[in-house]
């Protein structure tokens, strides 16, 4: 209910409460009147009555020799000021209580804020205004709480990214001093060894190239400082051209490829060295993860709800189904795929590239060993 209609009921209810008391108590007092002063007393003809003049001479006379009718109506009429007082301040009590009561909720409510608890909930109010105001108040305390465990969120994640930064450039940088100081001290001996200690140096050192150029644009991406140049392209051209590059690979591995993207045209904005970023990422991973024997890999795309969908599928080492969200935080490694090389930021930059093209992306796999598909939808671009 709004405060103006409740203030306009209270104020009914102020003036006809006492109007009615007083009725009542007028009537008792009347009859008791008038059977303790028969009305012949009062020394007036019925016709006199009639005559205001007369009428007020009459009672006049008879006050004057009833002392007692006097304070009778003296009685009466502080009564009567009684009611008026007692059913005023009620009312009014009662109805700055109820508006005291909400604002008092609303001020523990700041209170506790100030203080830094938000687990509570802001209660409503009888008042629509008061009652919307609560719910602001409400939603507000909500966004705070999101706002604070976001931060300690990001805070535990600052400091986890720190350590796993630092444990995996250790990793290759300690084998690359361990395999110098091998040479140094002249274990390898033949230029075979002496080739191989050198292959290891170079290759660890790519670990640590490929986990820097990885770093950089993931903290790119994360502070919004990576350029993007946009153009409308038509995303299935792209990907048949993109796999072509991979076939060999495919080859090489072993691997039985299947395409099945139609010549239809997808039209969508595309920036082609990020998305080309996003689709190695994505393909490496399905080789990468590959089933050990008879390993397959298909890409696929289909139109639907107004974009276009990609998908990657694999038949390798699959993923447990509680752990597919957790794949695009960056260093995130399921603990069934820590034997195979990898720094864990692949897909969280797949997914903040494919999320700047206005797009999703996520995984889907039954199960260890069940496979894994990677879809990535993209918006047709429009204009
Ligand atoms: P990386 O592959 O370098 O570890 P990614 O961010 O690319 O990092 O992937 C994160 C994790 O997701 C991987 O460590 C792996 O556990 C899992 N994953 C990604 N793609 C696949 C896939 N096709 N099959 C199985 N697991 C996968």
């Amino acid at each position: 209910m709004k405060i103006k209609t409740k203030f306009t009921l209270y104020n009914i209810i102020m003036l006809i409460t006492p109007i009615v008391l007083i009725g009542v108590i007028s009537v008792c007092f009347l009859v008791i009147f008038i059977l303790k002063y028969p009305v012949e007393e009062l020394n007036i003809s019925r016709a006199s009555l009639l005559d205001p003049f007369v009428f007020s001479q009459a009672l006049g006379e008879f006050f004057k020799s009833n002392h007692g009718a006097v304070w009778y109506v003296i009685l009466w009429v502080m009564i009567c000021v009684l009611l008026i007082v007692i059913s005023t301040t009620t009312a009014t009590r009662f109805i700055t209580r109820s508006i005291e009561n909400s604002v008092n909720d609303l001020a523990q409510a700041a209170e506790s804020i100030r203080s830094g608890n938000l687990d509570f909930e802001v209660m409503g109010s009888d008042y629509d205004e008061i009652d919307n105001l609560c719910t602001s108040f409400d939603a507000m305390r909500k966004e705070l709480k999101y706002a604070n465990e976001r931060e300690k969120y990001m805070k535990k994640e600052r400091s986890m990214l720190l350590a796993n930064i630092s444990h995996d450039l250790k990793t290759p940088i300690t084998s690359i001093k361990g395999y110098i100081e091998g040479i140094r001290d002249g274990v390898a001996s033949t230029p075979e060894k002496m080739n191989s200690y050198l292959d290891t140096v170079y290759a660890k050192a790519e670990v640590i190239d490929d986990m820097v150029n990885n770093l950089s644009i993931f903290s790119k991406l994360e502070l919004s400082r990576l350029a993007f140049n946009f153009e409308k392209g038509d995303f299935n051209s792209f990907l048949r051209n993109f796999v072509n590059n991979y076939k060999i690979d495919f080859e090489k591995n072993g691997i039985r490829f299947k395409e099945n993207i139609p010549l239809e045209k997808a039209v969508v904005k595309i920036d082609y060295e990020k998305l080309g970023r996003v689709f190695s990422n994505i393909i490496d991973n399905a080789v990468k993860y590959r089933n050990p024997e008879a390993p397959e890999l298909e890409v696929s795309t289909f139109m639907k709800d107004g974009g276009v969908y990609a998908c990657v599928s694999d038949n390798g080492i699959g993923i447990e189904p509680d752990e597919l969200k957790n794949v695009f935080e960056g260093f995130y490694r399921v603990d069934s795929s820590r034997s195979i090389k990898g720094s864990g930021l692949g897909l969280g930059i797949v997914k903040q590239i494919v999320e700047k093209h206005g797009g999703k992306i996520w995984l889907k796999s039954e199960g260890i060993g069940k496979g894994t598909t990677a879809v990535v939808y993209l918006p047709v671009a429009g204009g």
